[in-house]
């Protein structure tokens, strides 16, 4: 019950507490007068004036008992039990009332003698007293306490309703035996009473039904409110609030069925953010979210009145497009799609672009269920996303094959370093100033039996995703130490070997630890050895970082910042990093001579590191633009198939021992 409801039920209770009371007094009072005070006032003597006065004062006193006792039992509410012994104790009065008033009128017509049949009265009186000490008992005991298992005192409550109308109808029926005006006008009075009872009741139970329809409403009101919320909660994506994974495959079954019969058409687009991970590991969470937000509002504004638009988790979202025509039409959304994600993305003054990847499936076309539909066009973003992102792909049977290749390579990963399928190519690194090889960058390739050489792009990525990437890390390393000590012993003292690390594997907490051991069992130079690690790595988990690179540097190896610039590092943090060397990533060098921005990118990497003391070394230098743009720049340490491309270790001691590229420098001098 509602606290309002319960306070108006209170005040009522006031009410009717007054009116009974006045009631079940006024019959005590008729009673009283017609068996003890009006005998008594006709029997006043004048003589003796003071005497009978006094005689009076004993039912006036009695009922001013009844009266205190009256109301102390009506003010017991019924839902108190706490109070239940007070019950007894106003019975135990009332009897004495009765036994008081039965004296008081034996006496005045002078027919009380001892031992009378009345006098017990007083004896009960005291026995329900005693009773209801007894009653004052704690709550454990009360439930093994005869009193209570018989159903008296739980009907103790229930007679305080009734009484003031038993009280009344017990007036009546004096009032057939005895005229009495006295009586008359107290059972008149009674009435009025009773009457002024009822009215106040049925004006309550009014205000009652009125109060408990406006409660139910309230209450729907609620019930409907948080039915929509859960609804929400259930159904919406909380971040965008766009539609979330259950309720799409809802729309999307619907969707499939509608077309079916109509033997129309439907495409579902599956979108995934470019490297989301990493603005979440350089940027935090919070900027995440916030990008999820921006990129969830732009779609819906750019597509959201043409198709069914839905966050499918993390940073994939989903589409569906009904009724298309022609095939174009979805090629245009897809390419609206692009554009729109990569527009920048101002965060607290940072310019941050993205892209994202997009797979496409085709209701009919490719298949005619809605699983089987979600699951080409995953299929389809995978791909895309394996074509260098920001792109889109359509779903073709060929892609199956790739992606069961791809399940292929990686069960067979886990076995290629007992199979002994790896090995290390080494790309020169050459000081274009005198044309001298100073170090090597040691690459990995996988000689597959059947699908021959394969790439590291092809398989680093699935061995981070499986977790295999620090034992493979670990043969990286230890093979390209072991052939840089190799070096060493043929006296090919000042080549340093570059060896790529993954973020994961310096997330490991045993790493440091581990390239020392390494670097004591091939008993290399230290400061022969490069770790190249990628900008993503380095900035994130700062205080880790630093402290991790800070342990290597102390070991004695160099640090170098791989494709530097394809992150989003910022330079005052560069500044805490114990780096030795930025290398100048290839997507800018390969873009040199197209796109005049990247020229300014590099002019800047190159300055950075001039002030911040840092060594710099151009990748992927492929032709004579490039080369004397960098050497114009003050970049004279390159990298790439201009001058070699990565060979095995016996070509490129060749190649060092030959010192090939000096003559090179001599004929460009
Ligand atoms: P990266 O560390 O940036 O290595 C340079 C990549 O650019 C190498 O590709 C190299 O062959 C290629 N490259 C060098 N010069 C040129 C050029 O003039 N033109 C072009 N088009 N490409 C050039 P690769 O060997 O396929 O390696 C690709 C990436 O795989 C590496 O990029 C590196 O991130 C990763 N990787 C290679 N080996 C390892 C490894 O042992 N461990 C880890 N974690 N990653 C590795
Ligand atoms: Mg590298
Ligand atoms: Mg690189």
């Amino acid at each position: 019950m509602s606290n309002k409801i319960k306070e108006k039920r209170d005040r009522n209770w006031t009410k009717l507490l007054i009116v009974d009371t006045m009631t079940i007094t006024c019959v005590a009072i008729a009673i009283t007068w017609l068996y003890t005070i009006e005998p008594q006032i006709a029997k006043i003597n004048i003589d003796n004036i003071w005497f009978n006065l006094l005689y009076l004062m004993y039912p006036v006193g009695n009922l001013i008992c009844l009266f205190v006792v009256i109301n102390l039992y009506m003010s017991l509410k019924p839902d108190d039990p706490e109070r239940r012994s007070l019950y007894l104790i106003a019975l135990a009065f009332l009897v004495m009332f009765a036994a008081n008033t039965i004296y008081s009128h034996l006496a005045v017509s002078n027919s009380y003698h001892s031992a009378s049949l009345m006098d017990p009265l007083w004896a009960l009186y005291l026995l329900i007293l005693g009773l209801a000490g007894l009653d004052y008992i704690t709550e454990s005991e009360k439930k093994n306490d005869l009193l209570y298992k018989g159903s008296l005192m739980r009907l103790l409550p229930k007679i305080t309703v009734a009484l003031p109308i038993l009280s009344v109808v017990s007036l009546f029926a004096l009032m057939i035996f005895i005229d009495d005006r006295f009586v008359w006008i107290c059972t008149s009075l009674s009435i009025i009473l009773i009457t002024v009872r009822h009215a106040i009741v049925t004006t309550q139970s009014k205000q009652l039904i009125v109060d408990l329809e406006q409660l139910n409403s309230s209450l729907e009101t609620k019930v409907s409110d948080r039915t929509q919320e859960l609804f929400d909660i259930a159904f919406y994506d909380q971040l965008t609030g766009l539609p979330n994974r259950r309720m799409f495959e809802n729309s999307l079954k619907k969707s499939v069925i509608m077309t079916k019969k109509k033997n129309g058409t439907l495409a579902l687009l599956l979108l995934d953010l470019d490297r989301f991970k990493t603005i979440n590991d350089t940027f935090g969470h919070s900027y995440g979210d916030t990008m999820l937000k921006i990129i969830a509002l732009r779609l819906k504004e750019a597509i959201g009145s043409i198709c069914t638009i839905s966050r499918q988790g993390g940073d994939e979202f989903a589409i569906i497009l009904e009724d298309y025509i022609h095939k174009q039409e979805i090629v245009q959304i897809a390419e609206r799609i692009l554009s729109e994600v990569a527009k920048p993305i101002n965060l607290s003054d940072h310019n941050i672009y993205t892209s994202c990847s997009i797979g496409i499936s085709l209701y009919s076309n490719d298949c005619a269920d809605q699983e089987t539909l979600m699951r080409y066009a995953d299929a389809a973003m995978y791909y895309s996303k394996e074509r260098g992102k920001n792109t889109y792909q359509f779903y073709t049977s060929e892609l199956d094959k790739s992606i069961s290749k791809k399940l292929e390579l990686e069960t067979e990963l886990g076995k290629a370093i007992e199979n002994n399928e790896f090995c290390l190519f080494y790309q020169p690194q050459v000081n274009i100033l005198n044309g001298a090889i100073t170090g090597a960058e040691a690459l990995i390739r996988w000689m597959h039996p059947v699908y021959g050489c394969i790439s590291p792009t092809d398989f680093i990525p699935i061995a981070e995703e499986t977790g295999m990437i620090n034992e493979i890390g670990l043969w990286v390393l230890e093979n390209a130490c072991t052939q840089a000590k190799k070096l060493q012993s043929e006296g090919i003292k000042r080549i340093k070997i570059g060896v790529n690390i993954s973020p994961k594997q310096i997330q490991h907490d045993d790493f440091v630890h581990q390239v020392g051991k390494i670097i004591r069992k091939t008993g290399v130079y230290p400061q022969l050895l490069d770790l190249e690690i990628t900008e993503s790595a380095a900035f994130q988990n700062e205080s880790d970082i630093t402290r991790k690179l800070n342990d290597l540097k102390k070991i004695g190896v160099k640090i170098s910042i791989d494709d530097f610039g394809t992150g989003y590092s910022s330079l005052s943090y560069l500044n805490k990093l114990p780096v030795d060397t930025l290398k100048i990533a290839q997507e800018f060098v390969k873009q040199i001579q197209s796109d005049a921005k990247y020229k300014a990118i590099i002019a800047s990497i190159i300055a950075v590191t001039q002030n911040l003391k840092l060594k710099v070394i151009a990748e992927g230098v492929e032709d004579m633009y490039e080369y004397e743009f960098l050497k114009s720049q003050g970049c004279f340490d390159m990298q790439g198939y201009m001058f070699s491309k990565p060979v095995p270790i016996e070509e490129f001691i060749m190649m060092v021992k030959n010192n090939v590229f000096a003559k090179d420098v001599q004929l460009d001098a």
